[in-house]
């Protein structure tokens, strides 16, 4: 067994101890992953199973699937591959949107669903690693193979809080600790954002220009310390 191999597999082990994973591995790959194993003659569907020591099933969405044959001839061969795979529903079957969106929704902020997301596109791969609990899939391009990315910090941190969680169940204030770690800013701002707006209500003989919008007063942004302090407390 080489170095790679064994550090492949103790991470994917501490996924299965920390967050429940368990093969049948869904890899949900886009285009920019299925393009670069094309160039680099990886062939996922022995490629994935060898990386993650067991079962893989390959999954895209029909959002990936648009997406990827949206990007013209360059990827023809990407979509004709993407298109072997499993097509998992997803929450955009009347707007369809693009792939790193479909795979930051399917993931959420929990990633409950299991995925281990297999892409090339650095932006996406920045997005996952502020989600506990994805295992991340790459074409290591120097060595014509797949690389596993080590667990990130974040994601150790809420692994101890679940296995401290197993023994007893958490206080108030380690709580608080595993929402901060799973929650973001972004993620926050945007929900604030699809908020529906309330109906305006129409009030007779006042003049509409005197009724200004009062300004929402936005919730001061959670401290970063009480991610720092996880460390502390989980120790
Ligand atoms: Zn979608």
């Amino acid at each position: 067994m080489t170095k790679a191999s064994r550090s492949n597999k103790k991470t994917v082990h501490a996924y299965s101890v920390g967050f429940g994973f368990r093969p049948p591995y869904q890899i949900l790959m886009d285009g920019d992953f299925c393009k670069a194993a094309l160039e680099k003659q990886v062939y996922v569907k022995d490629e994935l199973p060898n990386l993650m020591g067991d079962v893989t099933r390959q999954v895209v969405t029909e959002c990936i699937l648009k997406d990827i044959k949206s990007r013209g001839h360059e990827f023809t061969s990407a979509y004709i591959l993407a298109k072997k795979f499993e097509a998992r529903r997803c929450p955009h079957k009347e707007t369809p949107v693009s792939g790193y969106q479909c795979i930051r929704d399917l993931v959420g902020t929990e990633n409950k669903q299991h995925f281990c997301v297999a892409t090339q596109n650095p932006k996406l791969k920045d997005r996952m690693r502020k989600i506990p609990g994805v295992p991340i899939i790459y074409v290591n391009v120097k060595q014509q193979g797949l690389g596993l990315e080590p667990m990130t910090e974040r994601s150790k941190q809420v692994m101890k809080l679940h296995e401290m969680e197993k023994i007893k169940p958490l206080d108030k204030e380690t709580l608080k600790i595993k929402r901060a770690l799973f929650s973001n800013e972004e993620e926050e701002k945007k929900a604030d954002a699809h908020k529906p707006h309330p109906k305006k209500r129409k009030v007779k003989g006042v003049n509409p220009l005197a009724m200004k919008k009062k300004k929402k007063k936005m919730p001061p942004p959670p401290k970063k310390k009480t991610t720092e302090s996880v460390a502390a407390a989980a120790k």
